[in-house]
């Protein structure tokens, strides 16, 4: 009888794994660098899943708000030409999108996870949004992953695209080393022009002090068209005395993370206060057609270059972690110039030289990055 029951275990046992979804490539993260590389795996021909805890692709790109790419404008090779045609197409060509001064290329994001999504299932990718990982244990033959609504699939290669590397860290890979948290992050808000005042309450913890400075060097007309999309909307992402908030996120629990991206959210809109308030742009508000979020600001925070580990050679690939688990972002790519504004990192914690290696921005061989933002300050 008990032997009866522990076959019967057993089969039930291998019904279900063997109907649990096997990909030759799951992806964790759908920004730009997690959704680059699922389109180019799904047209090499590979089974490919991507796993995204927002409702949309593009991450900073799009799902934070940073839709004003800086960089390579004249080289617009591989999938971010694709991306660039893309939006060049929609918008009536490559000069509607030079609306702001940070940059050559800007969008409205919502356009952006748009066009992303748009290339991905062309491609074949298969999508599972607001969707989680929750645990990661390793087989012989690749991953298992246990995603947040209890369901499971393998994967043969896992590619961790969450920019902060917590794949990676869930998975135990040694290699990790040093994680970084070198610069500011910021809430950046997507904002437009009502044509009726939309003066917001004060924000709990309003400090003008925080914005005082924040048109010393430029006007406040030149503060807004910084950042202005092709639609008229602007990106509010400033950073003279305007939303950039910093704390080392990278190490911090979920509970301490929701805080401090709360507190960011805090500047952002004391930020607005200001502007509306002791600016006078009473009729500039968060704008209500981008994000389908309660507040209307973007899913999460933007944050920079978050994920810096010293490089190695994880197997002969950089951003290879371990077999099997690769971060196509992690180890690689440029160092912005931008030093933390309330710099609390620890001393002794240094960024290693950088490879560049995204497939977002491909480039030709033997070409420098040239980060060509059209702004002064450069892309930030
Ligand atoms: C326009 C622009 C300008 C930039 N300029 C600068 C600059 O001047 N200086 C600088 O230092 N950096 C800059 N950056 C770089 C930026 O900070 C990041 O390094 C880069 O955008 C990371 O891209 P990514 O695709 O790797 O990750 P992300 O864009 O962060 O995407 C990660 C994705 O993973 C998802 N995710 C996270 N965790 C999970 C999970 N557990 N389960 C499922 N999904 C998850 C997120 O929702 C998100 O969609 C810039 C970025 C942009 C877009």
């Amino acid at each position: 009888m008990k032997r009866k029951r522990l076959l019967t275990g057993l089969l039930a046992l291998a019904t279900a794994l063997s109907c649990t979804p096997t990909y030759d490539v799951v992806v964790v993260g759908g920004g730009a660098g997690g959704s680059c590389a699922a389109i180019e795996a799904a047209r090499d021909g590979a089974k490919t899943l991507v796993v995204e805890q927002t409702p949309w692709l593009g991450g900073m790109l799009t799902a934070a708000g940073v839709s004003a790419i800086d960089g390579n404008y004249r080289l617009r090779g591989g999938l971010f030409g694709e991306f660039a045609d893309s939006l060049a197409g929609r918008y009536g060509g490559y000069e509607t999108l030079k609306s702001g001064w940070v940059s050559n290329i800007l969008f409205n994001p919502a356009v952006g996870n748009e066009v992303l999504q748009n290339m991905a299932r062309e491609a074949g990718v298969s999508l599972r949004f607001q969707t989680g990982l929750q645990a990661l244990e390793q087989e012989p033959s690749g991953w298992m992953l246990t995603l947040s609504d209890g369901s499971r699939v393998k994967a043969r290669v896992l590619i961790d695209g969450t920019e902060l590397g917590d794949v990676a860290a869930l998975s135990g890979a040694q290699e990790l080393g040093d994680r970084v948290s070198a610069q500011d992050f910021t809430y950046v808000a997507i904002v437009k022009e009502y044509d009726h005042d939309v003066c917001i309450e004060k924000p709990q913890d309003y400090d003008r002090e925080n914005y005082r400075h924040c048109c010393d060097t430029w006007s406040p007309e030149m503060m807004l068209s910084y950042g202005r999309l092709p639609d008229g909307h602007i990106m509010l992402n400033w950073p003279q005395s305007g939303n950039d908030y910093f704390a080392e996120y990278l190490d911090m629990t979920p509970a301490q993370r929701d805080s401090v991206v709360q507190k960011a959210k805090l500047r952002t809109l004391g930020y607005i206060y200001y502007l509306q308030q002791e600016l006078g742009y009473k009729r500039l508000g968060i704008a209500d057609d981008v994000y389908p979020t309660a507040d209307g600001l973007p899913f999460f925070p933007y944050y920079r270059e978050h994920g810096r580990t010293r490089h190695h050679d994880g197997g002969g690939s950089p951003g290879a972690l371990c077999p099997r688990l690769i971060h196509p972002g992690r180890g690689c790519g440029r160092l912005s110039h931008r030093p933390p504004s309330h710099a609390e990192s620890p001393p002794g914690r240094t960024i290693p030289p950088l490879v560049w290696e995204d497939p977002f921005f491909q480039r030709a061989p033997g070409c420098p990055y040239t980060g060509e933002g059209a702004g002064p300050s450069g892309g930030r």
